[in-house]
């Protein structure tokens, strides 16, 4: 079997196009909605991801504010300027890019969000209501996974999905969205045993690891839909480097039936999904109808 491969670019073009008509839609009756985006440092490759945002939250209509402060940025100033945002009626989402400089501590900044307009999903709040089946904001890398699987599978009740890997920002809160479209979920993690076995058993597996080409093919149960997460740079031809993904894609297409390729499968569905909790976050703030199938 050759799996379908499941063209992140284009679904994240497709759903960025949605949330431009939802924008139109929600000016119409009176309201923009607003993005803030709070670097703190110089980090060349948030610098870059920043951008990309500001850009893209423009494309689809909304305003983007950008806040940019010095590495040596007091916390205290920091909490100022989110403050400032919270109370601020033009402003639905913030986002402040992580990492933070060393003398700040990240924890206090993401409590600080206001968490109706934590876009990123990682306020406690957002977490527990994520984890009681409320309506939350939601982290945006699983949510493009899970966009993504509903896309290609339809209902994900009763399938057993694999998440590999059990961090706060991919691992726990994509093992929770399965749950919450009733899949039992298995999530694996550096101690898990037989790892290969645990996989074996998987209709969806999400990989979420950081270590390139980890899971091969003959861990793939025939068929699976399997959602690579991972990006990590690899020596490639000529001196250069190049980017693969935590499953060996290769060998996995050949049994999965449907594989996102890194790049161009996940990575571009984040930002997608920020605008999406944007929309979302806009919406419920202003009582406005919040666009189906966007949010949890
Ligand atoms: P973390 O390092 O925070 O978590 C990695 C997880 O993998 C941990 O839970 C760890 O287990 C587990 N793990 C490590 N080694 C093994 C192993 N040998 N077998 C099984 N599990 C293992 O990473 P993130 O969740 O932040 O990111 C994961 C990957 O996803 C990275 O490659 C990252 O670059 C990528 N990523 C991509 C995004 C995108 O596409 N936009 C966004 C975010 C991340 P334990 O807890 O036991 O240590």
């Amino acid at each position: 079997m050759t799996a379908k491969i499941i063209d992140g670019k284009a679904f994240a073009a497709r759903l960025r196009e949605r949330i431009a008509e939802e924008v139109a839609r929600v000016k119409a009756a009176g309201v923009t909605p607003g993005l803030a985006v709070v670097l703190v440092g110089e980090d060349p490759a948030s610098a870059v991801y920043v951008r990309n945002k500001g850009r893209q939250t423009v494309e689809v209509g909304m305003e983007s504010v950008e806040h940019r402060l010095p590495a040596d940025t007091p916390e205290a100033d920091l909490l100022e300027l989110i403050g400032r945002l919270n109370t601020d009626p033009a402003v639905h989402g913030i986002l402040c890019q992580l990492p933070v400089p060393a003398h700040i501590d990240a924890a206090k900044v993401l409590e600080a969000i206001d968490v109706a307009k934590d876009v990123d999903g990682f306020h406690v709040s957002n977490v527990g209501m994520l984890y009681t089946g409320q309506k939350a904001l939601v982290p945006c890398t699983p949510l493009g996974c899970l966009l993504m699987l509903r896309d290609q599978l339809g209902s994900l009740s009763g399938m057993e999905a694999v998440v590999i890997g059990r961090s706060n920002i991919v691992g726990k809160p994509m093992a929770q969205l399965l749950l919450g479209d009733s899949a039992t979920v298995t999530v694996a993690h550096s101690r898990t045993r037989d790892l290969g076995a645990v996989v074996r058993r998987a209709d969806i597996v999400v990989a979420a690891v950081g270590r390139p080409e980890m899971v091969p093919g003959d861990w793939i149960k025939p068929g699976a839909t399997v959602i690579d997460v991972g990006i990590n740079r690899v020596p490639g031809e000529a001196g250069k480097s190049r980017l693969v993904g935590d499953c060996h894609f290769e060998s996995c297409a050949e049994v999965a039936g449907a594989i996102t390729p890194v790049p161009g499968g996940v990575g571009p569905m984040t930002i997608a999904c920020l605008l999406a909790n944007t929309l979302t976050a806009c919406c419920r703030a202003n009582g406005l109808a919040e666009p189906e199938g966007l949010a949890v």
